[in-house]
């Protein structure tokens, strides 16, 4: 079942590997099937050299693998959440890429610094608080989903397609699978520009005026970057 969206899951996986977001297996992406909620996801601890399309495993929304012959992702119960949550996400991405990875090491948000930020992301890139032990030590992978949610407030996650977990990583997703590898590719170029920014010197975010313009230009009704599509 769902051979297709398989397929989208396994080759959104290898495009992580392909553009330096992972090493080993530290990473994971998943999809959902809008028509039937049922999500695909990669499988745990499975090599990318030796992992094919049809290993995809898939899941209901409570984390029951419906189809699949390993289990999956240990990160699946936030992927569920996340999606629970926001019902335009079709696809999450989970890495360890190193720049996002030292912001969510030391605890900060990305600010938006200028334009490369806001031509994809609507403000700041947030970090999520610290979990408590108790949160750590039973049902880890839904308080992260939980203070991911926490994390952007009222934000609409598809202005915000990503949040740093503190002293772990980065969530990104998207309307689909690609999308969230797009936006995982995209944050980690921001979360470098940033660090040599500050490392320069800069610690105020760019102008609003300046970060609106390149935000809505690309984004929403109004939007008029690239080509007018055909009607
Ligand atoms: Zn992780």
């Amino acid at each position: 079942m769902l051979e297709k969206l398989k397929t989208e899951v396994y080759n959104a996986n290898l495009e992580l590997v392909r553009n330096g977001l992972v090493i080993h297996t530290w990473g994971n992406v998943s999809a959902r099937d809008h028509d039937t909620g049922m999500i695909v996801i990669k499988p745990s601890g499975v090599s990318y050299n030796s992992m094919k399309a049809a290993d995809m495993v898939v899941i209901d929304k409570k984390g029951n693998v419906v189809e699949g012959k390993f289990k999956p992702s240990t990160d699946a119960p936030t992927h569920l959440l996340l999606y629970e949550k926001w019902s335009s996400l079709g696809g999450i991405v989970h890495t360890h890429s190193s720049f996002a990875t030292a912001w969510a090491q030391a605890g900060r948000a990305i600010p938006p610094f200028g334009t490369t930020h806001a031509d994809h992301f609507r403000g700041e890139i947030p970090c999520t608080r610290s979990l408590t032990d108790k949160e750590i030590i039973n049902d880890y992978e839904v308080n992260t989903g939980r203070i991911i949610i926490e994390s952007l407030g009222k934000a609409d996650p598809l202005t915000v397609p990503s949040a740093l977990v503190n002293c772990h990583g980065p969530f990104c997703w998207g309307k689909d699978a690609d999308e969230a590898v797009y936006n995982a590719i995209s944050l980690e170029e921001i979360a470098k520009i940033a660090f040599y920014t500050v490392l320069l010197g800069r610690s105020e975010p760019a102008g609003i005026a300046l970060l609106d313009k390149h935000f809505n230009r690309k984004h929403g009704s109004a939007a008029y970057y690239g080509q007018t599509k055909n009607k």
